[in-house]
């Protein structure tokens, strides 16, 4: 029987890297659900939908014509026949995914998807061979799948945060770049903290600080909890 690790945490607390290299170590399936809400967020701008307008958005959504990729070391993201890999990331889309995401009929959607996804990972004929998946975000712990078999809470601390993502945007991590990074991430955290609960970890979930880990540590922490389960 496979394996499934679900991951959540807010932005900057390392989770992508982590899971991704969990993943990989491990020839997992690995499902970065961050991605399918700014591909859902990518495509309904580009149907010209107003994004405040939730009737349009949901119906819009519905139609996603997204293909999710689950190998690990190809996170080659195409919608509609568009690579939108680098897009997604850009941050004019990271400054409105947050509206898309708070729609509860976007969620549904999306969440279902998701959910047949790792179901599918856990068939023999899947990427994985039915060894399993690591899926990552704000609501797997919770809500996608609560019965992982590992489910951990990946935090860290506000500046460790912002360190990083600096880092990530601007390759560096002077004050100007941790001011103008703050501004950006803080406000999407607090957004979607409202619609989903990332920042306290629910019952049965491990809760890993990796403020002052580095990422083969965190790596190492969520492995150990594997050989636990198996
Ligand atoms: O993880 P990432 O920063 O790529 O996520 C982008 C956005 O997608 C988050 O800011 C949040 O609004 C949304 N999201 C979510 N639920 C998830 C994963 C991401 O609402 N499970």
């Amino acid at each position: 029987m496979g394996i499934t690790i679900a991951i959540d945490g807010p932005s900057g607390s390392g989770k992508s890297t982590v899971s991704r290299e969990v993943a990989r170590r491990n020839k997992l399936a690995y499902l970065d659900t961050g991605a399918m809400y700014r591909a859902a967020t990518w495509w309904v701008q580009e149907q010209g939908v107003d994004l405040q307008d939730e009737v349009a958005v949901v119906e819009t959504v519905k139609l996603l014509p997204l293909i999710v990729p689950i190998d690990p070391d190809d996170q080659t993201h195409i919608c509609n026949g568009e690579d939108i890999s680098a897009i997604i990331r850009s941050p004019e889309l990271s400054a409105v995914v947050s509206i898309v995401s708070s729609y509860f009929p976007v969620r549904d959607i999306l969440i279902e998807m998701q959910r047949n996804i790792i179901q599918s990972e856990l068939t023999l004929d899947s990427f994985s061979s039915g060894r399993g998946i690591v899926t990552e975000g704000r609501d797997i712990t919770t809500v996608v799948n609560p019965d992982a078999d590992v489910r951990v809470l990946l935090i860290a601390s506000e500046e460790a945060r912002l360190r990083r993502r600096a880092t990530e945007l601007s390759g560096k991590a002077d004050e100007e770049t941790l001011n103008k990074t703050r501004d950006i991430v803080s406000g999407r955290d607090r957004i979607d903290s409202a619609v989903t609960k990332f920042m306290t970890a629910s019952d049965g979930v491990v809760t890993i600080d990796s403020s002052d880990m580095t990422i083969e540590e965190v790596v190492a922490a969520v492995e150990e909890r594997m050989e636990r389960v198996q």
